[in-house]
């Protein structure tokens, strides 16, 4: 009870940033009431930038195989139970023209860690799309990759990159991958992507195992840093073949308060109302634009694969067709007085 967490997010939206102390007060004390006015603050501030529009990016995801073994991920390499499946390129490409059809005008693709899509093989294919629509912008999202392998992938033409951090705590890293991955070099391809000019996206699941009010407060510091040009903010949900399938959800008001707290600390940001907001929540998505988000990101996957990129339990939309679920975002904006917007949607400061 009482003014300071308010005080701490008037501060925020002045400051554009707080000191570590104050973030771990803001996490450990906030309620309701503060989540409610952050939220408040945060769609002001949307609305003033993008005003009712929602940016909307297609996701194909193209590959389940990972050589990875993030502990948490449901396409993890030990996951035995997980069919695996790979697109061919054609099939790739009709993804995006069926989407460009139904008005995406960005495709985001999307993978495990899967090296038969070698760099030249991607690159390849990123012409192919930017050939077939020229008005549109391609971003990736395949992991942690050698520097001449993004730099010829932004070769190609692709504008931008989405590589969650996880978490800016290195211990906390280290409890939510196995050993033989490392936080230094998930932080070093960031700084590269930045560096190659890609419009760069960084992120953290809320209530990951183990996470503290420290490690928030650590991820904060690091976005007020970074400065991504793109957030990605979901809550944990287990996977029922991992490790990790006994282990508290993330929090929904957490989720939506962190979310607030990241459109106040910097305005322009592409901050998505992700997937796992809208499974954890039926609604959670409409409460994500509502707490300052501004761009949501359905599937355009096959319906025939759907199921199979499983990265936490009872994920949404694996049944529907890709025109199905941009009739359905758009009824979901319209009920809360948003619409879809579908030009690009570039990162503008
Ligand atoms: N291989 C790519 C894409 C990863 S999947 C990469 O490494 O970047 C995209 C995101 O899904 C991950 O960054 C992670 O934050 C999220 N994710 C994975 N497992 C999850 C789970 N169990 N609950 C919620 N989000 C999860």
């Amino acid at each position: 009870m009482g003014e300071k967490v308010k005080a701490l997010i008037d501060k925020l939206n002045t400051d554009k940033q707080l000191g570590k102390d104050e973030w771990v007060c803001v996490f450990n004390e906030y309620d309701e009431d503060d989540r409610a006015y952050a939220a408040q603050l945060a769609r002001e501030l949307s609305l003033k930038k993008y005003g009712n529009k929602i940016f909307i990016r297609g996701i194909v995801e193209f590959s389940n195989y990972c050589k990875n073994d993030c502990i948490y991920c449901g396409i993890r390499r030990s996951n035995s139970c997980a069919q695996r499946y790979r697109l061919t390129d054609e099939e790739i490409l009709a993804c995006c023209d069926e989407g460009y059809d139904i008005g995406f005008r960005t495709f985001v693709l999307q993978s495990g860690e899967d090296k038969t899509y070698t760099a030249e093989r991607l690159a390849e294919l990123v012409r192919a799309i930017k050939k077939a629509h020229p008005d549109c912008a391609v971003t990736l999202s395949l992991g942690e990759l050698e520097y001449e392998e993004y730099k010829t992938l932004r070769d190609a033409g692709t504008d931008r990159y989405l590589l969650r951090h996880e978490t800016a705590n290195k211990e906390h890293y280290q409890k939510l991958h196995p050993e033989e991955m490392s936080f230094e070099h998930r932080m070093e391809c960031l700084r590269q992507l930045k560096e190659l000019g890609y419009q760069t996206g960084a992120g953290i699941m809320v209530g990951s195992p183990y996470q503290t009010a420290e490690c928030l407060a650590e991820d904060m510091a690091f976005f007020a840093e970074f400065k991504p040009h793109m957030i990605g903010i979901g809550p944990f949900l287990p996977h029922k073949d991992t490790p990790f399938k006994d282990m508290p959800k993330g929090s929904y008001e957490l989720t939506l308060f962190l979310l607030s707290l990241c459109r106040i600390m910097l305005p322009s940001v592409l901050l998505p109302a992700t997937t796992a907001l809208g499974t954890i929540d039926p609604r959670g998505r409409e409460q994500g634009v509502l707490s300052g988000a501004n761009v949501i990101m359905p599937n355009l996957s096959p319906t025939a694969v759907r199921k199979k990129y499983m990265l936490y339990d009872n994920k949404i939309c694996t049944g529907d067709e890709s025109a199905q679920c941009r009739g359905c975002l758009e009824r979901r904006m319209k009920s809360i007085g948003y619409e879809i917007d579908i030009s690009r949607g570039d990162y503008e400061q």
